[in-house]
C-alpha cells in the first residue's frame, strides 16, 4: 500500500499548524486584508504578490487550508473550494466553454447537473450531447471540433454506473478535450486525477463533510486551471463569487480527518446489506458485489482499504410501491426519508422523484431508472444486521418479499 496512491495518508502528512501553533488552523474571519506599501497591493492584483491576500471572494486562508486538503487528497497541484456543489460543477464547465461550444456529457448524472446542461447553457448557445457514459464508441462519434469538455460522474446518480476513466481521459485527451469528473459519490476510493480527469469537481455537502450541516463544493485541478478561475479580470469563480464562507471551511476541514474512516463504515454496512439483498432474492444495484457487471471495471480503479462505497439501490419498480415502503423505514427507524448522502443516519428516497426529477420521464426511462428505485446512502450505524432486520420486515409486511 505505501507505494500506490494513498488519499487519506496524503491529507494526514499534511501540516497545517495556525499562526499560534494552533493545531485547527484558526478561522480568518475577514473580508478584506490591510497591506503596508501600495506596491504590494497592485503586485496583488496583478497576481504576482505571492503569500498576500486581497479579498475573501478572492482567497481567504480558512479556504485555503481546506483546499490544500483537498488538493493532496486528489493528487492535484490545486483546489478551490465553493459555496455549494452546483457551484463547483457550473464554475468549472463555464470556465472551460465559451458561447458556442459543446460538451458531451453521461446523460446520468445529478439532477441539476442534468437540468443546468440540458436547459441553462443554452442561454450561451452552449450545445450538449447526452450518451451513454458507457458506450465509448458513441462518444468518439459525438465529438466536434468545438467540443470542450467530455463531462460524466466516476459512480453516476442514481443509476451507480461506473466511469471507465483511463478509458475517457484518453479519447478526451486525443481531440483536447478536458474531461471533468463529480467524485461526490466515491471519494477516497476512486482518485479521477490520478486516473486521467483534468478536473475533479465534488459536492462536499455529501460525504466528504458527512454532517448535512451545510452545502459546499469543491474543484481540483492544475495549479494553472484554479489560478484561470480566481483571476481578477477573467475567472469565472472570482466574478462569480461562489465562494465559501471560511467558518465553513474550518468545520469541514476538520470532517475531513476522519473521512477515511466514515467511508470504510459506510462501504461495510453497504456491502453487508447488498449480500443480505441478495438473500432475499430483491431487484438490487450495488457494484460492489462480484457478480455485478462493472465490479472488475469499479474494482481496477480504485484505492484499496475504502470498500465498494455507501450507495445502493433497490428497485421496487412503482413509486406507489415505493413510497408506502420508504415510509415504514423511516417509522421503524431505518434511518430518514430525505434527499442527500453520506450522512452519519442512513437516508433513503425514491431518485426519479426527487434528486432526479429534473430528469424528464422519457429520458429516465431510456437510462433505464426505474420509477420504483429507492437510493440508500447507507448509514454509519454500528449494528447493521438490525437496520437490514427492519428493511426486511418493511419489506415482509408490504409483502414485497
Ligand atoms: C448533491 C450533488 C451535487 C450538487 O451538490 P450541492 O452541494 O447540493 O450543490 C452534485 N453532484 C452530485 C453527484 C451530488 O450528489
Amino acid at each position: 500500500m505505501s507505494e500506490k496512491f494513498n488519499p487519506a495518508t496524503a491529507i494526514q502528512d499534511l501540516k497545517q499548524f495556525g499562526e499560534f501553533g494552533d493545531v485547527n488552523p484558526s478561522i480568518t474571519d475577514s473580508a478584506t486584508y490591510t497591506f503596508l506599501k501600495e506596491d504590494t497591493m497592485i503586485d496583488a492584483f496583478h497576481g504576482a504578490a505571492q503569500g498576500c491576500f486581497l479579498y475573501s471572494r478572492h482567497w481567504n486562508p480558512s479556504n485555503k487550508y481546506l483546499a490544500d486538503a483537498l488538493a493532496a487528497m486528489e493528487g492535484t497541484e490545486a483546489a478551490w473550494v465553493t459555496a455549494s456543489g452546483m457551484a463547483a460543477i457550473t464554475t468549472a464547465i463555464l470556465q472551460c466553454c465559451n458561447a458556442g461550444d459543446h460538451i458531451i456529457t453521461s446523460v446520468t448524472t445529478y439532477g441539476g447537473t442534468f437540468a443546468f446542461l440540458n436547459n441553462y447553457v443554452k442561454k450561451f448557445n452552449i450545445d450538449v450531447t447526452f450518451v451513454n457514459i458507457e458506450n465509448h464508441e458513441s462518444i468518439i462519434e459525438a465529438i466536434r471540433p468545438n467540443t470542450k469538455i467530455i463531462y460524466t460522474e466516476s459512480m453516476t446518480n442514481p443509476m451507480l454506473q461506473i466511469s471507465d476513466l483511463p478509458k475517457l481521459a484518453e479519447i478526451a485527451h486525443q481531440h483536447d478535450i478536458k474531461l471533468i469528473v463529480d467524485n461526490t459519490f466515491t471519494p477516497m476510493i476512486i482518485s479521477p486525477f490520478k486516473l486521467g480527469a483534468d478536473i475533479v469537481v465534488y459536492s462536499m455537502t455529501k460525504f466528504i463533510n458527512g454532517k448535512n450541516d451545510c452545502v459546499a463544493g469543491a474543484i481540483c485541478a492544475s495549479a494553472q486551471f484554479i489560478n484561470d478561475i480566481s483571476d481578477v479580470n477573467s475567472g469565472t469563480a472570482m466574478l462569480l463569487g461562489p465562494v465559501l464562507d471560511p467558518m465553513r471551511s474550518s468545520s469541514i476541514l476538520k470532517n475531513m480527518a476522519t473521512l477515511h474512516i466514515r467511508m470504510m463504515q459506510h462501504s461495510k454496512n453497504a456491502l453487508y446489506l447488498a449480500e443480505k439483498f441478495k438473500g432475499l432474492g430483491i431487484k438490487f444495484n450495488y457494484p460492489g458485489l462480484p457478480d455485478h457487471p462493472q465490479y472488475e471495471l469499479f474494482k481496477s480503479q480504485m484505492n484499496e482499504g475504502y470498500g465498494m462505497g455507501g450507495l445502493i439501490a433497490i428497485d421496487l419498480e412503482t413509486a406507489e410501491r415505493a413510497a408506502p415502503f420508504m415510509e415504514m423505514m423511516q417509522e421503524k427507524g431505518v434511518g430518514y426519508h430525505a434527499v442527500s448522502l453520506g450522512y452519519f443516519k442512513t437516508l433513503f428516497s425514491n431518485s426519479g422523484k426527487s434528486t432526479s426529477s429534473e430528469v424528464p420521464e422519457d429520458i429516465q426511462k431510456e437510462m433505464g431508472l426505474s420509477p420504483g428505485l429507492v437510493r440508500f446512502s447507507v448509514g454509519l450505524d454500528m449494528d447493521i444486521e438490525r437496520t437490514f432486520n427492519l428493511i426486511h420486515e418493511c419489506l415482509a409486511e408490504l409483502k414485497f418479499v
